[in-house]
């Protein structure tokens, strides 16, 4: 969601991003802001590693909520076609299912142009006053941050979280919060690559996921 491809639109009714507000905690008898993680991402297919990184920043950061949102055209991919943004909700919201404190966002989905992760932000601020805002991501999306759209104000309005991933180290510097998560070796492009050999994908995406893949034949695979 960092922005440089126009975006397509989705259908779906207009919510606030990460809507289905829960009040804030209180802390020594103040309602503090929600903490919320906004985790971009193509999520073509959402899988484990995905999951795992946003579970493992709810408990680390002690977030209200983490809100996964697919990218409408993602910026970032360059070659290849992407799966249509309704497909990439849809398998999001199906992972998502049980963690209630994870949501899918389509504001990115939905809006027009190109899919600006200050603009996400912006919307986050607008829909929920008040709260800690966190930009989630690996680091190999945080190796490309500084040719953001507007990387400095990103910083200033949430704060960064990156994840280390297998073949991916640390860099640069500045106001990032490192997690010292569990590397799983898992990818959207190599699940792609296994369902389109007929592979299962069991154990790698939620068996909810591996359905709604092959129900629709998502990746060139079989039904089976
Ligand atoms: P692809 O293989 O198609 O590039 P991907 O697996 O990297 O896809 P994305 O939807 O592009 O999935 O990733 C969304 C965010 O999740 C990115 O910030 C990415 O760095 C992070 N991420 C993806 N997989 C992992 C993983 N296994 N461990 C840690 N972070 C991950």
């Amino acid at each position: 969601m960092t922005g440089r491809r126009p975006a397509r639109r989705a259908a779906g009714p207009r919510a606030a991003p990460g809507a289905r507000v829960a009040p804030g905690k209180r802390v020594r008898g103040k309602r503090a802001g929600l903490r919320i993680a906004i985790f971009g991402g193509t999520f073509d297919p959402p899988h484990f590693g995905h999951l795992a990184l946003a579970e493992w920043a709810r408990v680390e950061l002690a977030l209200d909520r983490v809100c996964f949102v697919p990218a409408g055209t993602p910026p970032h991919k360059r070659g290849g076609a992407t799966t249509a943004a309704r497909h990439r909700l849809a398998m999001t919201r199906l992972a998502i299912a049980g963690n209630p404190s994870f949501r899918v966002s389509a504001v990115e989905c939905r809006r027009e142009g190109p899919s600006y992760s200050i603009d996400t932000v912006r919307a986050f601020a607008r829909a929920h006053p008040g709260a800690k805002l966190h930009l989630l991501m690996g680091a190999d999306m945080y190796a490309t941050f500084a040719t953001w759209r507007e990387p400095e104000a990103i910083a200033r309005a949430a704060k960064l979280v990156v994840a280390l991933r297998p073949g991916s180290r640390r860099s640069g510097g500045g106001r990032v919060t490192w997690l010292a998560n569990p590397g799983l070796d898992v990818s959207s492009s190599a699940l792609r690559a296994r369902a389109a050999r007929g592979r299962s994908l069991r154990y790698l995406v939620p068996d909810a996921v591996a359905r709604y893949i092959a129900r629709h034949r998502l990746y060139g695979g079989s039904r089976a």
